[in-house]
């Protein structure tokens, strides 16, 4: 039996209004907006700071300072976040933040996602939370919940739950007793949707049917990768792309391939493809290397990389179904900060098939029938993470 509860000291007639008005009457604030897509508030006033959210075009926030080429954001919390200038524009300057009032919540389902759609006057930063593979938190900062005039509506036996966060922004709870199988938040107008994908299904005799993968080819044109033997990373990386494809397919899956061809193609161009085409798993094909080449007969073989919760059991899935199959050295599951696995949504991953630089695995990562072994080996892997998870 699904439930969803329903916390009454969020509807108990809270005015987060007051805190904040109290700290903002002797500052001044810019008031700012996003002018593109997966922009990072970060930690610090630093390109190299960590990530602690990612927001949509659109988003209005109120800056209380500068640094560097970076606005500094107070969104209430126990520290400031930061937001380089280059993706934002620059509206005015108050004395108050002007919290946005949330008006309306409703959650429901259409066939892919359930969603929580969140009304506001305003679309304030928020936050995407794993707080562990199977559940997320939603939190909308820099808002107002009005109990007299909120308009609630459920439609769904999903596990949501809504409640409040420590700092008292809504928090919006999604629990599945299985991974993810992935999440985002949209902007529509006035409302912010917040989505999470319907748990994969997984039927024997096609496992793959209503699936689409995005397979891709890492690097491409200019960029040729890690060269050793005469070999390009890039040119090894498609060919084991192309034979993924026809795997997968044979499966059941609907499969697009970010690059068909030997051309440059920037890194956020392919995320967005993958988020063009509905994708549900996104699988970058690369061959490692070594900052050090000599190292390489300690760290070499078959790793997979990923970095959303969410992602592991696929990661796990795939680095073992590879491992089993080349004979290749276990080189692991790792956790890594690769712009085209940062989505929540398709459930994405980065293989290291084999080291480019490493003589004996160079030579089987190159060869046509090899190549379909490996192919072969990703699609078991994640027949594997259907089964074993859904
Ligand atoms: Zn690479």
């Amino acid at each position: 039996m699904k439930k969803f509860l329903i916390f009454l000291l969020l509807l108990s007639g809270i005015n987060f209004a007051a805190n904040a008005a109290d700290t903002a009457d002797y500052k001044q604030y810019t008031i700012i907006k996003t002018t593109n897509n997966y922009v990072p508030l970060r930690d610090a006033a630093s390109d190299n700071a960590k990530r602690f959210s990612h927001l949509e075009k659109g988003v209005k926030i109120f800056a209380d300072d500068t640094k560097n080429n970076f606005f500094r954001v107070d969104l209430g919390l126990d520290k400031y976040y930061w937001i380089n200038k280059k993706y934002v524009d620059v509206a005015t300057k108050v004395q108050k933040k002007e919290l946005a009032t949330i008006d309306e919540i409703q959650i429901y389902e259409n066939p892919k996602y359930y969603i929580a759609k969140i009304k506001l006057s305003d679309i304030p930063p928020y936050n995407e939370i794993e707080t562990s593979k199977n559940s997320v938190d939603f939190i909308i900062y820099d808002s107002i919940l009005d109990k007299d005039k909120l308009i609630q509506t459920i439609q769904t036996n999903a596990d949501f739950k809504i409640s409040k966060d420590e700092f008292d922004n809504l928090k919006i709870s999604y629990y599945s007793n299985k991974p993810l199988s992935g999440h985002n938040v949209q902007i529509e107008g006035n409302n912010l949707l917040l989505k999470v994908k319907k748990p994969f299904l997984y039927g024997e005799n096609k496992p793959f049917e209503n699936l689409t993968v995005i397979v891709d080819p890492g690097h491409g044109g200019s960029e040729s990768g890690a060269v050793a033997f005469n070999l390009k990373e890039k040119d090894i990386n498609l060919q084991i792309s192309k034979k993924l494809k026809n795997s997968l397919r044979k499966n059941g899956a609907k499969v697009y391939l970010t690059r068909e061809t030997d051309e440059y193609k920037d890194l956020y161009k392919r995320v967005d493809f993958a988020k063009s085409k509905n994708a549900d798993i996104f699988i970058s094909i690369h061959q490692n290397s070594l900052p050090n080449r000599k190292k390489v007969n300690e760290k070499h073989g078959t790793g997979v990389y990923y970095y959303n919760k969410e992602a592991y059991e696929l990661s796990k899935e795939i680095k073992d179904s590879l491992v089993k199959k080349t004979g290749f050295r276990d080189d692991g599951v790792n956790l890594a900060s690769f712009a085209v696995i940062r989505a929540t949504d398709p459930v994405s991953v980065l293989v290291e098939c084999g080291y480019i630089i490493h003589p004996k695995e160079a030579k089987k990562i190159s060869d046509a029938n090899f190549q379909k072994k490996i192919a072969k080996a990703i699609t078991i892997g994640i027949k594997n993470y259907l089964k074993n998870n859904f």
